[in-house]
């Protein structure tokens, strides 16, 4: 061997080892620049925070990364695909090379119930993406506004109802005077609940459609007490109930005066209606321990059982419909209370005991002074 042997085997090899490299690195570059670049790792980062179900298989059904939520519903186990249902709407797909959509449900990680809208897409490589839809969310709202329009309906059929058989009954007793006063003043307490429930259905759907926020002001709460107060007058004297009023000074909050006004009216109503003769109502306004602004119903009328507790809120719930209705009650204060409380910010919560009273407590974000700002 020449001494300039090893020199030139070097020589060789280096430049091989060099022009592998560059080559190595165009390839990747050139991979980079037509999106290639995305491997198994790197979608599974990608899929990974999705709020969907997303899980890419390949050719073999092999699981090749999947969402954490696809993973918490057990639609991808490792890498086996999960229920049978996706297996069978995936080959269906793959035989028809369409993609395929199906329905189905399947339990959450807290066992709760998920309603799920699955769609197969084969792609051309031979691999296919199958994407899950929760649709949990919309499937409860659709229920929830059948089961408002069905309760609408069964309220406004008894006033509707009793307001054609009184006007029936004052017409056959013509000849009857004071019989007649007496259906008509019925008839016009019909008319009045009527007016009452159609007002407060319309409130809530105000309510569920507006955000008081977009229009929101800086409001007084001693004066949203007092104006609740104020509306009240009549009722606490006709039930011979005596309502104080006792409000922190100067505390403010950013919201809408009178949806403010309509809840904590809705709640005095309540403390009223609720309590026998010579009951005493308190309303107070105070801040709490969180720096919230907690404006208190307290009264200590017939109380409310731990069980009713837990659905005073729900629209038209009643613990007695007879006695809301003898007093005007449409079943929906509550939810009315509620859906202000949640649109401020705030909350709306009961202590209550049977025989013993009640306070209700909304607690809505104290103005601070950086709100103007
Ligand atoms: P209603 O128009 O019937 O008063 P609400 O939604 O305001 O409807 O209240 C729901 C139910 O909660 C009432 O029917 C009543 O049974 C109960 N409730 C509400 N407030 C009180 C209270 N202060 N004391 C006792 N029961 C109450």
């Amino acid at each position: 061997m020449t001494p300039y042997a090893p020199a030139l085997l070097g020589f060789v090899l280096g430049a091989g080892l060099g022009t592998l490299t560059v080559w190595l690195m165009v390839r990747r570059a050139a991979q980079k620049a037509r999106g290639q670049i995305v491997n198994r790792h790197h979608l599974g980062e990608i899929l990974q925070p999705m709020r969907a179900a997303v899980i890419v298989v390949t050719e073999a059904d092999y699981v090749l990364a999947a969402s954490d939520f696809a993973k918490n519903l057990g639609m991808a186990r490792g890498s086996s695909l999960g229920p049978q249902a996706v297996v069978d709407l995936l080959t269906d797909a793959r035989r028809q090379e369409r993609a395929l959509e199906s329905e189905m449900r399947v339990n959450g990680p807290r066992g709760e119930p998920i309603h799920l809208a699955i769609r197969a897409v084969p792609l051309s490589n031979g691999a296919a993406v199958i994407i899950g839809e929760d649709r949990s969310e919309d499937l409860r709202f659709s229920e929830t506004r059948r089961d408002f329009v069905a309760n609408i309906s069964h309220e406004l059929k008894t006033p509707i109802g009793a307001i054609g058989l009184l006007a029936e009954a004052a017409d056959s007793a013509a000849d009857d005077p004071e019989a007649v006063h007496m259906f008509l003043a019925k008839l016009a307490k019909e008319t009045g609940r009527l007016n009452e429930l159609v007002s407060q259905i319309i409130a809530l759907s105000r309510l569920q459609s507006d955000d008081p926020m977009l229009s929101a002001t800086e409001v007084v709460i001693s004066q949203v007490l007092e104006s609740a107060v104020a509306r009240c007058r009549q009722l606490a004297e006709a039930g011979q109930i005596s309502v104080s009023v006792q409000a922190e000074y100067g505390l403010m909050v950013v919201g809408d005066a009178e949806e403010l006004e309509t809840a904590v009216t809705n709640l005095v109503q309540n403390a009223i209606a609720y309590s026998e003769p010579g009951a005493r109502v308190a309303v107070t306004s105070a801040t709490d321990a969180d720096q919230m602004v907690a404006i208190r119903v307290s009264d200590n009328g017939i109380g409310i059982s731990e069980e009713d507790q837990k659905r005073i809120f729900e629209r038209f719930f009643r613990v007695d419909a007879d006695r809301s209705r003898a007093s005007g009650g449409t079943g929906l204060g509550l939810s009315i209370v509620k859906h202000v409380a949640v649109a401020h910010g705030g909350e709306v919560t009961v202590w209550s005991r049977a025989g013993q009273g009640s306070t209700f407590t909304l607690r809505l974000p104290i103005r601070k002074d950086d709100d103007q700002k």
